[in-house]
Formats: C-alpha cells, structure tokens, sequence
C-alpha cells in the first residue's frame, strides 16, 4: 500500500512519547530549557513561553533577554540571565523569537541561540529574523512554528496562497530550510524534510485563537525538544497537548493564553 500523505497521533502514541521522570531523574536530566522572548514592547511573550515551558515538564527554565522582572514576579523558579542565549549557560533547547520586537538585541538573540549546537524552536519575531542560510546549514534540528501569515512571508507569497495550499507550503517550508515546520491554524500541521508522512494535529480548537497562545505554544514544545524528543515528534506532541489543554480549559467558553498553559498539567493526566 501506498505510504499516507498525512497522519494524526492519537492519545496512546502520545502517551508513549510524554517524557515522565523516574528515579534516576534530576532536573537536568529532565531537560533545560532556554528562552529569549519578549521585549520592552512586549514583556507578556517572555512570561507565556516561560509559562508553557514550566507546564510543558521542564527541569528547568533559563529566560535570556530584558524581561526577567516580569518573568520572575510570575515564575520565580526562572533563572534569568541579562544577555543574550550564548552568556545564560547551559540548555537542551531553546526557544527564540516571542515577541522579541526588531532591535538589534532582538536578531542578535536570534542568530546566537542558532550558533548553538542544541535544538532551536524559532518563532514569531524569530522567523523575520532569521537568516534562512543559517538555519539550513545548522546539524543540530531546528523546529519553525509559523502561522499562515508568518509561513507567506518566509515563503514570499501571498497569506491566501498559504490557506490555499497548506499541505504543500508546510513541505516547501521544511524542504528550503532542512527543518521541522508547524504550520499553526484551525488545522496544524507538522512537516519535516523528506518523505515521512505529514501529522494533522487533531485536538485543536477555535478558542485558541487569542493572543499569546502561540506564545505558550513555543514554550511548551521547547521543553519536549528539552527532554529530548526527536523535533517531529516534540512538534507534534506539543501542539496535541496545547489544543487539549484548551479544551480543558475552555470547555466551550473563552479562554485566555495564561489560562492554557495552566491547563497543560490536566492535558497531560488525560493522555496517560
Ligand atoms: P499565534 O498565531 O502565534 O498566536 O498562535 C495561535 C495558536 O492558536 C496556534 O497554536 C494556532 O494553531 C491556534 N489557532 C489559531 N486559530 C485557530 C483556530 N481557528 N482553530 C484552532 N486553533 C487555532
Ligand atoms: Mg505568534
């Protein structure tokens, strides 16, 4: 039989892939993650992808970048460093790009934490910040999380022609930059390079159609790429636990982005 274009994970694959701690468990063990988010501008992305990152079952989290006040008020667990990715100190992964703004800080964070020889999860501000060159010679895995919009301008086409044919922009986006994509939206889509089947996330929901979901998103997935999943797997697993913890929160009534990473614990209990 012919291999299938796409497939969905269902609740017993992602139990199999959730990273649970045992005895010969520290927090180092269970996955550093580093984050640099958030700006002057937008001090929120910082606390949400920190709050994913925590909720998404990270040993630790070490935020880089000019936010650590508000990072600290809400998670005091944090380890916040000043400056950019490469002075923080050791991590599995990072997470880059939040609300970053256009600075120069903010491209200096970007093209440090791709220097770095760990799994780098490039999001939102990240993604125009980028240098494309880079991100494709890189040998440790990089994992892009655009939305429609985002995806048509790296792919330099019109949003409509990524609606259009999401299918084939998240394949092109994962073939021109040899990285694992997650195309976001109503139906999110993970690709990678290569001909391994597309995954369709099937617990997504409308509701999180509000500002700094991605953020958490971002944040949550890092710590999955932290624990050591592989990149498609991380991509995948992450998006599931998001549109459950939604779900979870919402159930049918509007959701904040702070309320969905609050949810992610009783996303997880239902999946194992
Ligand atoms: P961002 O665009 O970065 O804020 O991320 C928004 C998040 O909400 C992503 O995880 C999207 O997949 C999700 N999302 C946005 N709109 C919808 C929708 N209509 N149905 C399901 N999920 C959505
Ligand atoms: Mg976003």
């Amino acid at each position: 039989p012919a291999r299938p274009d796409l497939e969905a994970l269902q609740y017993a694959d992602v139990a199999a892939l959730l990273p649970v701690p045992d005895g010969e468990s520290d927090k180092y063990r269970r996955g550093v993650v580093g984050v640099a988010a958030g700006s002057e501008r937008y001090p929120g992305a910082a606390v949400l992808a920190v709050a994913g990152a925590l909720r998404g079952g990270a040993g630790a989290v070490r935020y880089a970048g000019p936010g650590a006040d508000a990072v600290i008020a809400r998670f005091p667990e944090t380890l916040v460093h000043p400056g950019p990715p490469s002075e923080a100190g050791r991590v599995q992964a990072w997470v880059v790009g939040p609300g970053l703004g256009d600075s120069s800080a903010a491209a200096g964070a970007v093209s440090d934490a791709l220097a770095s020889d760990v799994p780098v999860l490039v999001d939102a501000d990240g993604l125009r910040l980028m240098d494309a060159a880079v991100v494709r010679s890189r040998t440790a895995p990089t994992v892009l999380t655009p939305h429609a919009g985002e995806a048509a301008a790296l792919l330099g086409v019109a949003r409509e022609e990524v609606e259009a044919g999401r299918l084939a922009a998240v394949r092109e986006l994962a073939a021109r930059h040899h990285a694992t994509v997650l195309l976001k939206g109503s139906t999110t889509l993970v690709a990678e390079p290569g001909d391994t089947a597309v995954r369709v996330n099937p617990t997504g929901t409308s509701w999180l159609a509000t500002a700094g979901s991605g953020d958490v998103l971002s944040g949550l997935t890092g710590s999955l790429l932290a624990a050591g999943l592989a990149p498609r797997d991380a991509a995948s697993v992450g998006a599931y636990l998001h549109g459950l913890a939604a779900r979870r929160a919402s159930d049918g009534a509007p959701v904040a982005a702070q309320d969905v990473a609050d949810a992610v614990p009783a996303a997880w209990r239902d999946v194992r």
